[in-house]
């Protein structure tokens, strides 16, 4: 843990303030990892070091070049050691700006390679790990496990009752929830799919930054992993894949840099990974900056980084069970968990919830659907049997309160929180629940429409871009024309 706790503080926006209504400025406290997460500043380092030799890669001839083409060999490397991934089996594929472009890429591949005309997908997968599947194969979506405290991981039985069909192409899962942050049995499913001939993709958006990723171990066949959740924002997203399948495909995109040689009506495809599958420049500083991360999470040990976030979702979770008319979402069992935890305060719409911890308390958490409406709805469903609201409504008109109020809040947790976040967030929480009545006054709008505060908005300090750049166009001599035109003495 001593290995954490000293690098914990290294992150951009920990002291990073904003006002609130109270009248005074806080330190924010930053509860919204699982959306994106906060800059690593070793690595951002790494890659300011780097960037006076960049250059373009695919050319080892002048320096920069060589220096940029290993360093994004590197990275590439790095991502393959942070998930366990053989070599020798496996590439990684820089792509797009997050993990919907990797989803959609080993849609592609898999149902190429195994062609059956169904896909299973769970009921808790963000949209990402859904609506890809849905553009190619028929979709069907596997039911969660139920456990004495809420819907839990994926129905491992059901799973392998609909595998046995023999028409699946792959299983498309999540390796943890956005929304609960519940854990996946990823190597069963892996075991079962392939002993009923079908492909896995596992979708470590948010596995990747909570807890070790064992690809070799689990054996599945692609995984994709999301940057800017990995505490790189501007990098790309990653999906690693094995080369043996996309061997049995021709690359989904072509252009520069993956060809080995171009006639006016042939083109040869080089065999190297992972060139053959990047057409066209990659994100190459962004792809170092992942690689940087990557290397440094794995040597801080991401076994570390899942205990110690263990540890806080039971404070927090044990926190929240003390707050009246606080519901949490699926399964409670802390250690089946990362820290994602989905709530709604019951007399408070989810939104008004959300600003009030950003403008009373300097608290970011997110609050909405999260991509995921299926899986909010089943969560609701379950939570609105037990409440007040729901007594003598008809299933229609449960499915319509759904409709129309549907989201909850969410607080999820990132390298740096601390118990005292928890203590913050909680203490928020319960200062919120005791005063419901004052808040709501404080807000005007409804839940269909959205809220806002009575006051109007605060103004934050960050000021326009253009004033923040004007101190290098004066730096640089250059002086302001007029409104619109700058010119150079
Ligand atoms: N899968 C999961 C589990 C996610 O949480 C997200 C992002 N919230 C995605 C996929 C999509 O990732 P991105 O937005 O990085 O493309």
């Amino acid at each position: 843990m001593l290995k954490i706790n000293r690098i914990q503080d290294l992150f951009i926006g920990l002291h990073t303030r904003y006002p609130t209504r109270h009248g005074h400025d806080v330190t924010q406290c930053y509860l919204d990892s699982t959306a994106s997460s906060l800059a690593f500043e070793p690595a951002v380092d790494f890659v300011r070091h780097y960037l006076p030799h960049h250059a373009n890669v695919h050319s080892e001839n002048h320096y920069s070049a060589k220096i940029s083409t290993q360093l994004f060999r590197w990275a590439t490397e790095e991502v393959l050691r942070f998930v366990n991934a053989d070599p020798h089996v496996y590439t990684c594929i820089f792509l797009g700006s997050g993990a919907t472009a990797g989803i959609s890429r080993a849609a592609r591949v898999l149902q190429q390679v195994n062609p059956k005309p169904r896909a299973l997908v769970s009921l808790m997968e963000h949209h990402s790990n859904d609506l890809p599947h849905r553009q190619h194969l028929e979709v069907s979506h596997i039911s969660l496990l139920e456990t004495p405290t809420g819907a839990g991981c994926v129905d491992v039985a059901q799973l392998e009752q609909q595998l046995s069909r023999g028409d699946v192409s792959y299983v498309a899962v999540t390796g943890v929830s956005n929304v609960t942050g519940i854990i996946n049995p990823v190597a069963e499913i892996v075991r079962l799919a392939h002993q009923h001939q079908s492909y896995v993709l596992i979708d470590a958006a948010q596995m990747g930054p909570h807890m070790p990723i064992n690809l070799d171990a689990w054996d599945a066949d692609a995984l994709v992993l999301s940057g800017h959740k990995l505490y790189a924002p501007g990098s790309p997203g990653a999906l690693i894949i094995r080369k043996s399948l996309l061997d049995l495909t021709v690359p989904v995109e072509v252009g520069g840099g993956m060809v080995e040689d171009v006639s006016l009506h042939e083109y040869t495809v080089t065999s190297a990974y992972p060139d053959r599958e990047l057409a066209g420049t990659p994100n190459i500083a962004g792809s170092i900056l992942l690689g940087a991360t990557t290397n440094m999470l794995r040597r801080i040990g991401m076994q570390d980084v899942l205990a110690k976030e263990q540890r806080l979702t039971k404070q927090l979770l044990t926190g929240m069970a003390k707050i009246p008319h606080l519901t949490v979402y699926g399964s409670l069992d802390a250690s089946a968990r990362v820290g994602v935890v989905s709530f709604n305060l019951q007399e408070l719409p989810h939104q008004m919830t959300a600003m009030i911890l950003n403008d009373f308390f300097g608290i970011a958490v997110r609050n909405q659907c999260f991509c995921a409406h299926p899986y909010v709805r089943v969560l609701m469903r379950e939570e609105l049997w037990d409440l007040p609201v729901a007594a003598g409504l008809s299933d229609e008109q449960i499915e319509a309160y759904i409709d129309q109020y549907r989201g909850m809040v969410r607080i999820s947790l990132g390298l740096y929180n601390t118990e005292a976040d928890i203590e913050r967030v909680l203490a928020a929480l319960a200062d919120i629940a005791a005063d419901v009545d004052y808040y709501k006054t404080q807000y005007r709008g409804d839940a269909v429409h959205g809220f806002r505060h009575q006051l109007g908005e605060l103004p934050i300090a960050f000021s326009h871009p253009e004033r923040e750049l004007d101190r290098w166009i004066d730096e640089c001599g250059v002086r302001q024309k007029n409104d619109q035109e700058y010119a150079i003495d």
